[in-house]
């Protein structure tokens, strides 16, 4: 419903996944929508995240692709890779898709400004020197990297600047083993950098299931990766070119670059939360209920700006069903259970629903688990493993969790997921017939029962 004593009916600050979406379905229904961008249209993920990242992933995937060849009788060794050719290709394709974010917010009719926004009032905008108001408001800001406060700090780089280096390290020390710290752990390695991963845990993945945490640090052990579990960096120092990484076991690593992959804060700081109203919470992050409403009403936050659950596909869901829900007469949530999730590890882990200790203390569940070869390997000669493994309610037979690490495991996880939130059980899963030969059969040719856990086992 047009509401005329303001400028716009909704106005969305940030045009990242969440912030277009929002914007563009509002507009489609009619809302007259304002959206300001000061950075760049498609925010992390298609700019400096996701997309990028997966480029990346596919040209480190090229160099292992063309070794494994030789086993299938292929004679030419791969050639040196040439990064420019990469990052300039790279950059085409980003512009191309930060063009076509703008294009249809356009084209959907919402109003767009290439400016900062800041709150004046709890109606009321600074929106790059221009006062505007709006009926409702949507903060989508998104999250920005952050680095640890230990000496020397300024000689690293974060994951903003790695899409951009002029050429590659070659030898590069990255500290953290969450998603970026594991995934360009797989890129600099599969691109031919001596790649230490510096991680305060015994396993990379902190959250993650124990199977899949365990097969992905002897896979990065296996392909090079230079692995310093239980380890924190204390100091880094400059040399010239060469940066000087002094860890606490005493040890101290001479590389060419040292990336702060330590997780992320919310872009909340330029916004002046407090003329609205609002506060933030842990981390920047701005306090939501269950309909995504900050603590004034009219005022809503959705994406990796709430600090929930960080994830591209959640934040687009998130905007689409705030814009249904205010402007398309279609009132709906989105649900933050069983959300699948992909690192784009070498090789990938994907993952829904839960790990097996998380089942273990919700009650009995039985585990079952496959540990193979993949064929191409057997003629690669890459000592590579995929591990498949589903956990299963012993009461209800319903799936809790399925974990897959092993090559293209987030494009099977994907159909595995609607499975999952179809409310499958172990005997659905049994009762459907493979497709062979593939490593996604062993999904419903799983028979033995690994173990059983329980509130007992749980650790
Ligand atoms: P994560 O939170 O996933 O990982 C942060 C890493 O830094 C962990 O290993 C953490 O250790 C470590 N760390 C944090 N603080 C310290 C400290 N004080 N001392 C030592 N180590 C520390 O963050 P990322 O930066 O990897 O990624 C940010 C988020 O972006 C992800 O969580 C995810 O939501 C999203 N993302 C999603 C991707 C995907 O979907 N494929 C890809 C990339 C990012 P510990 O585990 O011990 O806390």
């Amino acid at each position: 419903m047009p509401e005329p004593e303001f400028d716009f009916d909704l106005f969305v600050i940030g045009g990242g996944s969440a912030g277009v979406r929002c914007a563009r379905i509002a507009a489609g229904h009619g809302a007259r929508v304002g959206i300001a961008e000061s950075r760049f249209w498609g925010g992390t993920c298609v700019n400096i995240g996701c997309v990028p990242k997966k480029l990346m992933v596919m040209a480190a995937e090229y160099g292992a692709a063309a070794r494994d060849s030789q086993g299938f009788g292929w004679s030419s060794p791969p050639a040196m890779h040439d990064w420019p050719v990469l990052i300039t290709a790279k950059n085409h394709e980003i512009t191309r898709l930060n063009h076509i974010y703008q294009q249809l917010l356009e084209q959907a009719g919402a109003k767009i400004f290439a400016a900062e926004a800041r709150f004046i009032d709890p109606h009321t905008l600074d929106v790059g020197g221009a006062r505007i108001t709006a009926a409702r408001i949507v903060i989508a800001t998104g999250g920005y990297p952050t680095r640890l406060e230990i000496p020397g700090v300024e000689h690293g780089i974060i994951s903003d600047d790695v899409f951009y280096l002029p050429a590659m390290p070659r030898r590069i020390a990255i500290i953290g083993s969450g998603y970026i710290g594991v995934e360009f752990a797989g890129v600099f390695a599969g691109l031919g950098a001596q790649t230490h991963l510096i991680y305060r845990q015994p396993l990379p993945l902190r959250g993650f299931d124990q199977d899949m945490r365990l097969g992905l640090a002897e896979a990065m052990n296996e392909s090079g990766v230079i692995l310093h579990p239980d380890t924190l960096p204390m100091n880094i120092s400059r040399d010239g070119e060469t940066r000087i990484l002094a860890l606490s076991d005493y040890s101290s690593l001479e590389v060419d670059l040292v990336f702060f992959a330590t997780g992320r804060a919310a872009n909340t700081q330029g916004l002046n939360l407090a003329a609205a109203g609002l506060e933030t919470g842990e981390n920047g992050a701005i306090p939501v209920d269950e309909h995504l409403a900050t603590r004034t009403p009219h005022i809503f936050a959705i994406g990796d700006v709430t600090d929930r659950l960080n994830l591209t596909p959640v934040a687009t869901a998130e905007g689409h069903a705030l814009a249904d829900t205010l402007f398309g007469d279609n009132p709906r949530r989105v649900s933050l259970e069983r959300v699948p999730t992909a690192v784009f590890s070498s090789p990938p882990i994907a993952t829904v629903g839960l790990t097996e200790a998380q089942a273990a203390r919700r009650g009995a569940a039985n585990v079952f688990l496959s540990r193979f070869t993949p064929l191409r390997h057997n003629l690669s000669g890459r000592v590579r493993k995929t591990l498949i493994k589903l956990i299963v309610d012993v009461d209800t037979d319903k799936i809790l969790g399925a974990h897959m690490l092993g090559e293209d495991a987030p494009e099977i996880m994907q159909g595995i997921a609607i499975a999952i939130t179809a409310g499958a059980t172990k005997a659905d899963f049994d009762h459907t017939i493979g497709i062979h030969p593939t490593a996604a059969e062993e999904f419903v040719i799983l028979r033995t029962q690994t173990r059983v856990v329980g509130p007992q086992s749980s650790p």
